[in-house]
């Protein structure tokens, strides 16, 4: 069967980047055309820019953008949201309008190249192509140390994410509906697709350093950013309570018993082994009753998210179904 050419927009969310727009807009201008020239994605593919309520004059940016050509259009925030909910709205927006979408940063940092190689990858079937870092070498070590450690720790907390996977990702508007039906409010993109399902894959690329301007990710929110990808994808830390809380009522057991022992055998304080006895169930099982009680309270979370409980990505096609098709 002959593949349609899929309508490409490419989501880019801007927060106070007026030194970096006016280079990177021509950078993804070029990389567009050379997309359309080729006839991997239709000439009416857009660059869409989301305006996260920027403090400078990137808004109007965007605007001389847009009216010079076609190719440019934008979308601005009531105020600043964040990164991640810039990139949601701009997937939003574009879902109805495109077969495709890429996310990517502004500050060309993310080598743009690669936008191709994940056009072809979703053209050999793939519905979501995960832009992953090949090499972290223009990072400073604190940089590189502390983002590694990030994919790491998250893992752990069982909150799954693609490891050197950011937010460069292409994403097809099919999955882009499924997704519109995730409906939490603290959101964690690059967690979440993978949640989404359908067949994916990953696209190396190099990362670079900003072309002009400065990170708005300091350690503070990349901190920040991680505790909301643990908190809003796993329970696992309540689970660690309640296991810590088990393993503390074991000891404290063996602590009641050994405090008895220890009065009975040996002449110790009065008082002593009863104060010890009080301490060890006290401790163990306060711990265990807090891991208990969290238990339901992760459930009643999860559940307050309304996630899809399933999601179907194919049918066979029944006999009926292919007999009205072809009247
Ligand atoms: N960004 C945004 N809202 C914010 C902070 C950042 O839309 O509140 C955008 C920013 O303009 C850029 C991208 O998110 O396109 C990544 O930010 P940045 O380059 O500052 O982060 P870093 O690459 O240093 O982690
Ligand atoms: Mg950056």
């Amino acid at each position: 069967m002959e593949q349609q050419v899929p309508r490409l927009f490419i989501v880019i969310p801007c927060y106070t980047e007026e030194q970096v727009l006016p280079v990177t807009s021509h950078m993804f201008r070029d990389e567009l055309q050379l997309l359309m020239d080729e006839g991997k994605v239709t000439d009416d593919s857009r660059i869409l820019f989301v305006n996260d309520g920027s403090r400078d004059r990137t808004w109007e940016i965007i605007e001389e953008l847009a009216a010079e050509d076609t190719h440019f259009i934008g979308i601005s925030q009531s105020r600043n949201r964040g990164h991640q909910n810039a990139v949601l709205a701009g997937l939003m927006e574009a879902k109805e309008q495109a077969d495709i979408t890429i996310s990517i940063d502004c500050d060309g940092q993310d080598d743009i190249t690669a936008m191709e190689r994940m056009v072809d990858a979703y053209r050999d079937g793939a519905e979501i192509v995960y832009g992953v870092r090949s090499s972290r070498a223009t990072d400073t070590w604190f940089k590189r140390t502390t983002a590694q450690g990030f994919y790491k720790f998250l893992n752990l907390m069982g909150a799954e994410v693609v490891y050197n996977h950011a937010d460069y990702r292409l994403v097809s508007a099919r999955v882009l509906r499924h997704f519109a039906d995730f409906h939490e409010v603290n959101i964690f993109l690059r967690g979440m697709f993978p949640l989404v399902g359908f067949k994916s894959t990953c696209v190396d690329y190099e990362r670079h350093e900003r072309l002009a301007g400065e990170s708005h990710y300091p350690l503070r929110k990349m901190l920040a950013l991680a505790i909301d990808g643990i908190t809003s994808l796993s329970t696992k830390p309540i689970t660690l309570i309640g296991e810590v809380g088990f393993a503390i009522s074991l000891l404290g057991f063996l602590g009641i018993l050994w405090a008895a022992g220890d009065a009975l055998l040996h002449q110790t304080a009065p008082g002593w082994a009863s104060l010890v006895c009080i301490v060890c169930f006290l401790g163990g099982i306060q711990l265990l009753s807090l891991g208990i009680i969290g238990e339901y309270d992760g459930k009643t979370y999860m559940e307050s998210k309304h996630r899809p409980r399933y999601i179907i990505s194919e049918r066979t096609e029944t006999v009926e179904r292919a007999e009205r098709n072809c009247l």
